[in-house]
């Protein structure tokens, strides 16, 4: 075979699209360093974003775009813009939803001395649940004064996280992983993702561990994020931190993240597409670039990533800087999106002097075990929450209709915006139209099935407006549903 075809032959076909905003700027300088450091890559390139979401297609990308990522399975991402208007999707949410790609891993470091931040010791991995939480999109309104959207929180989900994140920490000898949650209010979904944290930590003695109420957790990531190393959380806590660990390591323009499933990956700046400055040549390439870095280790091709993030470290730590992190007394030259990629192409076969010089393991992967289903638990209905849109005021009133509805579960309590407000309520508690109201049963026994359609048909016959009514259930004798704020 003719060397041209071998070497051919050998490279892998990646999907590519430039985005919106800065994103064709720094995807053109990204990819010209891969090219020049000798990435076995090939790529298709896609349209994606603004120009897909305002031709038709409501989600940002077209049926053709589909069929690129599933043949190529590794994709490389631009940032998109997302039009304003409740009739667009995030594409992003989709990509990672329909791809399954599960864990968001953000490793947010300093450059100390050569970008100037606060934190110099700072060397944190957030990885970040990417699929369920508040982000299943799921939505409603109600009634006139309420809406509500679904906070999903699943054993499997949780489990192949916090997995994920044990086995990148033992993998990139990493020393400690700790978990955010907020489980003191969502004692139900971010419960069971500090329980499933508690039981896979138990798996990994070689691995210290501990848990941090997200609120507390990032004010001490903000303040003093050299004491956290690798970082899990649910969808939106993680969101949010990994904005914030990205910013103050120094500017989002420098963090790259991996979106990583099972059959796919798609990697990409954590910014977004900064319409403030596109098609100036000022954007900092090296979110992306460092994004990059990650794709060619998922692919196997470390040496090259290696020489890539040397050849970068050294571009850095000499001071040639884009607008975003340059400061007199860090710097040495101001360069331009297209001027630093020519910067680090200078240096390829170089490693940095000061910064740390990268070397990653070859042939590694992460091997996250299959979930197992358990064995089921008990599962005993114990009642029903009806919900009811009703413009009184006085809940006295709501309970004397409700009470008529009893059959063996009865009506013993009524919440607004979870506040107990009957019985004993108080008189001052502010009530929207949005009425919790909850039948249990009295004698301990199993509620009867058929007793939920019958509260609803009378309660209908009651003439009042029920939006929805929700079974609680007992499993394995533990109560599946949370009590009125105020019992
Ligand atoms: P942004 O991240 O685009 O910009 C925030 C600030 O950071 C701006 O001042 C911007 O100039 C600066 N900045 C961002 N990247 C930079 C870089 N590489 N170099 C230098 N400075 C940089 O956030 P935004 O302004 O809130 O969002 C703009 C658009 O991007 C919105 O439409 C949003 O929906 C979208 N967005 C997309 C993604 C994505 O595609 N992954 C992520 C976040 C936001």
């Amino acid at each position: 075979m003719h060397q041209n075809q071998q070497t051919m032959k050998k490279l892998k076909k990646i999907t590519v699209a430039k985005g919106d905003g800065i994103g064709p700027e720094i995807m053109d300088a990204t990819l010209k360093i891969l090219k020049a450091a000798g990435a076995r890559i090939e790529w298709e390139e896609i349209e994606i974003g603004e120009q897909v979401y305002l031709s038709g297609h409501s989600s940002g990308i077209s049926p053709e775009a589909w069929e690129a990522l599933r043949r190529n399975r590794v994709f490389l991402k631009g940032p998109i813009t997302t039009p304003q208007g409740s009739g667009y999707k995030s594409l992003n949410v989709t990509l990672r939803k329909t791809l399954g790609l599960y864990a968001n891993v953000r490793p947010c470091k300093s450059f100390h001395p050569f970008v100037h931040t606060r934190h110099p010791q700072m060397d944190v991995v957030i990885i970040r649940e990417n699929e369920e939480d508040l982000y299943a999109g799921i939505e409603h309104q109600q009634t006139d004064e309420v809406v509500q959207c679904l906070k999903l929180i699943t054993r499997p989900g949780c489990e192949r996280i916090v997995r994920y994140a044990f086995e990148y920490a033992r993998l990139y000898k990493r020393k400690r992983v700790s978990c955010f949650v907020k489980d003191n209010i969502m004692k139900l979904t971010d419960g069971l993702f500090h329980r499933v944290f508690k039981e896979i930590a138990a798996e990994y003695p070689d691995l210290a561990s501990d848990s941090w109420i997200v609120d507390i957790g990032a004010a001490r990531l903000s303040d003093t994020p050299e004491i956290f190393d690798v970082v899990v959380t649910p969808n939106l806590y993680g969101d949010v931190i990994s904005d914030i660990t990205a910013q103050i390591s120094g500017s989002v323009g420098l963090a790259g993240s991996a979106n990583i499933g099972e059959g796919f990956a798609m990697f990409e700046a954590i910014h977004g597409s900064a319409p403030d400055i596109a098609g100036r040549n000022i954007a900092n390439p090296s979110g992306l670039l460092r994004a990059a870095c990650m794709m060619l280790n998922h692919i196997g091709q470390q040496d090259v990533a290696e020489t890539v993030k040397n050849a970068w470290s050294c571009a850095i730590e000499e001071g040639i800087h884009t607008a975003d992190i340059y400061k007199e007394g860090f710097s040495s030259q101001l360069v331009g999106t297209a001027e630093f990629a020519d910067a680090v192409i200078e240096r390829l076969g170089r490693k940095p002097e000061k910064l740390q010089v990268s070397e990653y393991a070859r042939e590694v992967k992460l091997d996250i075990a299959a979930y197992q289903r358990r064995k089921p638990a008990l599962k005993v209905l114990k009642g029903v929450d009806v919900f009811v849109d009703w413009k009184g005021t006085n809940p006295d009133e709501l309970a004397d209709r409700l009470t008529r509805l009893n059959r063996d579960v009865r009506l013993t309590m009524i919440t607004n915006r979870g506040v107990k407000v009957w019985p004993q309520g108080f008189a001052e508690t502010f009530c929207t139209d949005h009425w919790r109201c909850r039948f249990e049963v009295a004698n301990g026994h199993p509620a009867e099935q058929q007793s939920i359609p019958g509260i609803l048909a009378d309660a209908i016959n009651e003439g009042l407006d029920v939006i929805k009514t929700e079974n609680l259930y007992e499993f394995d004798g533990i109560k599946g549903f949370s009590l009125g704020q105020g019992q």
